[in-house]
């Protein structure tokens, strides 16, 4: 044990972001680029929409006062312009997304006329543009509409469509490994001995992971034991660009994980947190991997997922950074004397309050969380309710 001062979350995680190297793109199909981060700037290469159209069913008419009776000279559907000119003292029947007929400049609904043998009467003014979407509404020709660093969800990868693409460059998916260690651990619904519990973490760990748009290219327990820590860890060094370990790194006769990244060439960027919970928190880096040691109780494990992992994952792909979120809380939290503390809390009318008891084994905590405050540590007496904090959304 060192006398060293603790790192704070923001320092350790401002040496993961030091050590983080983009990871090289690739071209999807817009539609296999959900959830990626785009990696490139999108430009509008047209006008959206390209021409001026019907917001009605109805009929394409000039503009000018209710009463008229006018002359319906064809018709006008989505995929079917009217090419002629309209003139004077005529209609055109016209459907929703139909192209406005040269000479038109206006459309009157079909509730407010009266058709009758190839004729219509209009039983209301008709300003100009009444109904008529205009060319360009949507998005103009050469504007930015997506920002390289973006998350793309379903309507960005709508408006790259009406942006003309039909593939966009993202960064690739990272690959991460997740190791669960502990001898105690038993698969979901094993059955469990003396002493067992079932493993929690290695599906958590693995779902922030693919939440985070990682592809998880390994998923395995590790019992106690120094050989197999290091076997596993060497193999998913190798696969992985993020290795991502549960549990073993605090100072425990049966802790391996550290020494074997050790042994494994893994150079140690940081060891401890001044963080609660999550204070064994363990990170190196081997060539370019990133290497996490996360504690093993499963809401400490989740924390520092989400304080140090997920910014990580966000900055291989190249994604923009989160704005800070800030609330406000709704009840006094106690300060812990030396740690910064993440409380889990539910949102309500704007304020944070605690979801339950905060035990780091007890993960139900973690599950009726809307997102984590950080309460700074202090000796003071507790933090007061109205008081602002950092707001990290789940
Ligand atoms: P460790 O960090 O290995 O000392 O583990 C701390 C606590 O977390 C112990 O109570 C472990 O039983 C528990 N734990 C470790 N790994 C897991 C896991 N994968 N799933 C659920 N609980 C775990
Ligand atoms: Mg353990």
């Amino acid at each position: 044990m060192t006398d060293k001062p603790l790192l704070s979350i923001s320092q350790a995680r401002e040496r993961v972001l030091d050590a983080v190297a983009p990871l090289d793109r690739e071209e999807l199909a817009v539609p296999d680029a959900l959830g990626r981060i785009l990696g490139e700037d999108v430009r509008a290469i047209a006008d959206v929409a390209p021409f001026a159209s019907s917001a009605m069913d109805g009929y394409a008419v000039r503009s000018g006062p209710s009463g008229r009776s006018l002359q319906v000279v064809g018709e006008a559907r989505a995929g079917h312009p009217f090419e002629e000119t309209l003139a004077d003292g005529q209609a055109v029947r016209i459907s929703t997304g139909a192209p406005l007929p040269p000479g038109a400049d206006a459309v009157l609904q079909q509730e407010l006329a009266q058709a009758d043998d190839g004729r219509v009467t209009l039983l209301d003014d008709v300003r100009p543009a009444r109904n008529v979407r205009g060319a360009g509404e949507d998005l103009r020709a050469g504007e930015r509409v997506l920002r390289a660093g973006e998350r793309l969800g379903p309507a960005e990868l709508g408006v790259a469509v009406h942006a003309g693409r039909a593939r966009l460059t993202c960064a690739r998916r990272p690959r991460v490994a997740v190791l669960a260690t502990g001898d105690e651990l038993v698969e979901p619904g094993g059955k469990l001995g003396p002493g067992q519990i079932h493993d929690s973490n290695l599906v958590t760990l693995s779902a922030l992971a693919r939440q985070s748009g990682a592809d998880v290219v390994e998923a395995v327990h590790v019992p106690d034991d120094g050989p197999a820590t290091r076997a596993a860890l060497e193999r998913a060094l190798a696969v992985a660009d993020v290795v991502i370990a549960s549990g073993g790194v605090s100072v425990g006769p049966h802790d391996h994980v550290k020494p074997a990244l050790r042994d494994l060439g893994v150079e140690e960027r940081f060891w401890r947190v001044a963080l609660r919970p999550g204070k064994p928190t363990w990170f190196g880096l081997h060539d370019r991997t990133l290497v996490f040691g996360l504690p093993g109780n499963p809401v400490s494990a989740m924390v520092t997922f989400i304080l140090f992992v997920r910014p990580a994952l966000a900055a291989l792909q190249g994604a923009a950074a989160r704005p800070t979120g800030r609330t406000v809380l709704g009840e006094d939290f106690e300060r812990h004397p030396g740690r910064d503390e993440c409380v889990r809390v539910c949102l309500r009318d704007g304020r944070a309050y605690a979801t339950g008891p905060q035990g780091s084994h007890v993960l139900r905590s973690m599950a009726l969380a809307d997102g984590l405050v950080v309460i700074p540590r202090g000796e003071q007496g507790p933090l007061s309710a109205g008081t602002e904090v950092e707001l990290i959304e789940l």
